[in-house]
């Protein structure tokens, strides 16, 4: 085996290997699928937006899913419908949109802290920070269920409502029962760096018939139909060439997600050779979409720290990404929020590293992706002085 590109020999994937490669459909198919709407006129919020939201609801097992222009608009929208009276308490370890969606309608975010091993909120560290809570915001981070019935009970103690940002999660199971069911509401992104995509989308899923119609006109600008708006909304729909690309998508997202599940095992399998560093726990009994897969880099026991790994995996033309790092509370825009002591989540974002996992990716290139590891790992010493 050749030695590491930061030693002076040469790259492992002189071509690189992405983070990333959108699912895309064959883009014949999108066009057959989009002609009828095209053809007659109707290029937003028409039959194949329906057809989406009745697939999608009957494969999550939901009463309503609306089809939206984004998960961020979804989630400003569930939560303009779930009206919160209080603060609302959500992990910092997640996107930053799941925190803005609260700020947005003018709610203050409390950050509670995460699990280590899982990454997902700790549900007892976010029932101490959620004395006055209004609502709860769970993510499931990386496409794994998060302690979502330990989070409904949370709430429910509570009698407030629980939002779940499920932006990485369509067709993720949690005990066998599909995400999408939990909580008021739960909220697909359709993003291209996602598992279902439809270029941009977000998919809303709900089974309280209040929170469907008050997402479904609050999308359209606050206005049932009578042009008498009701509330102030946005526009937040979604065209039909999103839709097209987003049904042929899931046409293809079992076997979609059979790949990445095996691409996922090869990686959690090799991976277990080498000290420090371990793949997010994923329980047993639960099914991710591995949207991300995210390991977490103990320098002590790896010899090399997160961000000298990742200089390193860069000059072997390997792509990759500190998701979530920093964490929402200690990025800019949350600058004027009250610090918040959150020592474990600040720990997992220093440690963490999202690999290259696609569709397309071949088995052999994971491989060789972990054989570099290893080399970090045994040559550890002479890549920190390199890097
Ligand atoms: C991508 C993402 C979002 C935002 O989704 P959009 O569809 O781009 O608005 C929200 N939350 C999480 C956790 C995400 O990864």
């Amino acid at each position: 085996m050749s030695g590491l590109a930061v030693l002076g020999n040469a790259p492992a994937f002189p071509e690189g290997v992405p983070l990333v490669r959108p699912p895309t459909p064959p883009l014949a198919r999108v066009v057959e699928r989009l002609a009828p709407s095209y053809e007659a006129g109707r290029l937003t919020d028409g039959p194949l937006v329906r057809e989406l939201e009745a697939r999608a609801a009957e494969r999550l097992g939901v009463r309503h899913v609306l089809a939206v222009s984004a998960c961020t608009s979804g989630l400003m929208l569930a939560l303009r419908a779930l009206d919160p009276d209080g603060p609302v308490v959500l992990p910092s370890f997640t996107f930053s949109a799941s925190a803005h969606a609260i700020v947005w309608n003018g709610l203050r975010p409390v950050f509670a802290e995460c699990d280590p091993e899982s990454f997902q909120l700790d549900v007892a560290d976010a029932e101490q920070r959620g004395g006055e809570a209004g609502a709860f915001l769970a993510t499931h981070v990386f496409g794994a269920p998060c302690a979502v019935q330990a989070t409904e009970r949370l709430a429910g103690d509570r009698g407030v409502p629980l939002v779940l940002d499920a932006a990485h999660a369509f067709g993720a199971t949690r005990d066998g029962d599909p995400v999408g069911g939990f909580g008021a509401a739960e909220v697909f992104s359709l993003s291209p760096s996602k598992v279902l995509i439809a270029g941009e989308g977000g998919l809303v899923a709900t089974n309280r018939d209040d929170v469907a119609e008050t997402v479904r006109i609050g999308r359209d600008y606050g206005n049932p139909g009578d042009y008498d708006t009701r509330f102030v909304g946005m526009n937040a729909r979604m065209s039909e060439l999103h839709a097209a690309l987003a049904l042929e998508s899931l046409d293809e997202l079992d076997d979609h997600l059979e790949i990445r599940a095996r691409l996922a095992r090869r990686y959690c399998d090799l991976l277990t050779e080498i000290p420090g560093l371990r793949p997010q726990l994923v329980p047993e009994s639960d099914r991710s979409t591995w949207k991300d897969f995210t390991i977490s880099v103990d320098e002590d026991e790896y010899g090399v720290s997160r961000d000298e790994l990742v200089r390193a995996l860069a000059a072997e033309g390997v792509d990759t990404r500190r998701y979530f790092d920093p964490p929402v509370h200690r990025q800019r825009a949350y600058a004027d929020h009250a610090p918040v002591p959150l020592p474990v989540t600040e720990r997992v974002s220093a440690r963490v590293v999202s690999l290259p996992l696609y569709r397309s990716l071949p088995v052999p290139a994971v491989e060789r992706i972990v054989e570099l590891l290893a080399l970090v790992h045994k040559h550890a010493p002479e890549v920190s002085a390199a890097v």
